[in-house]
């Protein structure tokens, strides 16, 4: 039945007093179950930054023995089982981070938008939810080519998703995905990556600004050398007042399993022993500055501080705090 509003306002004395709307539930009653959680975005202060740490989603998945091919699937489960992570599904989280600076407001990379899972391209809701518009957006600092990184900036049917933002990209990586000699030469397994960074920077090539490892690339914000993972992989340390937030990337995965065990072999990592070292160098910084830490693929708010502890480090996530 259409009911007008003028039939719904007359019968509304009548459904009040049954109890049907507008009243609250009478306690002792069954309350509605709400099945929806909390917006993804977690805040905190660096210094004088002010940075919010914003949730794309996560992907589950079964556990895959291919995903670390250095350990006997079973090792792997055991250690997810210790730390009381989900094993099957497998959960897999995307976090990125927009740090104001007071004169710029800084997004480092940009998870899936349109073009993921169901369960991911959530980036631009909790933006909202956390009082950021992508218009507001100045840069957009990219950690490597990777798609849960880059397809967000460009929905599926092809439009930019921070039109006017700046895109800053590591000059290594650039050059490495967008050598098309390269591209041809791959396996066709390997395809796909290419033309992925083709899809979302070949409109816009000409105005991405590339830049280089150890350059302050935003104000407060240094591009820091962590090749491994891939051929010009980037981490970026955000210094402020004193402060600094080390922003790992992919350099390490989960670090409740990569931290924990640094020298597990991640099947994404292009070089592995390379991508070994780097962790280990950016992980023994953070531990010996005990510096804040931000992993792509931590468990939101995936942030918190690393500490050396027997072969590898332990992972303390921080606490959520009512006051930024
Ligand atoms: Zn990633």
């Amino acid at each position: 039945m259409d009911m007008s509003r003028r039939s719904l306002l007359a019968a509304a004395p009548a459904l009040l007093a049954a109890g049907s709307i507008g009243s609250p539930t009478p306690a002792g009653a069954a309350a509605p179950m709400v099945g929806k959680q909390a917006p993804g975005f977690y805040r905190f202060k660096v210094g004088e930054f002010e940075v919010t740490a914003l949730l794309d989603g996560i992907v589950q998945a079964p556990l895959n023995p291919a995903r670390i091919p250095n350990v006997p699937v079973e090792e792997v489960r055991k250690a997810m089982e210790s730390q009381f992570m989900p094993v099957e599904p497998t959960v897999n989280y995307f976090t990125q981070i927009a740090v104001n600076t007071g004169s710029r407001l800084v997004l480092i990379d940009a998870g899936f938008a349109d073009n993921g899972a169901p369960t991911t391209g959530q980036l631009r809701a909790n933006m909202a939810a956390a009082g950021i518009q992508p218009g507001q957006i100045d840069t957009v600092l990219v950690s490597h080519f990777h798609g849960d990184h880059i397809n967000g900036l460009r929905l599926k049917e092809g439009a930019a998703t921070y039109a006017s933002a700046e895109i800053a990209a590591p000059a290594p990586e650039w050059d490495f995905w967008m050598d098309d000699a390269r591209m041809n030469n791959a396996p066709e397994a390997a395809r796909p990556g290419f033309n992925g960074a083709r899809r979302v920077f070949g409109p816009v090539a000409k105005d991405v600004r590339r830049f280089e490892w150890g350059k302050e690339v935003a104000p407060g914000i240094t591009a820091m050398r962590s090749d491994g993972h891939t051929a010009g992989h980037t981490s970026f340390v955000v210094s402020s007042g004193g402060k600094s937030l080390l922003v790992v990337g992919d350099a390490s995965n989960d670090p409740r399993l990569f931290a924990r065990n640094p020298e597990w072999h991640l099947s994404f990592d292009a070089d592995k022993p390379l991508a070994v070292a780097t962790r280990k160098r950016l992980l023994d910084m953070a531990a010996a500055e005990k510096m804040q830490v931000v992993f792509y693929h931590a468990a939101f708010p995936a942030t918190g501080f690393i500490s050396k502890s027997g072969n590898g480090y332990d992972w303390h996530p921080a606490s959520f705090s009512p006051v930024v």
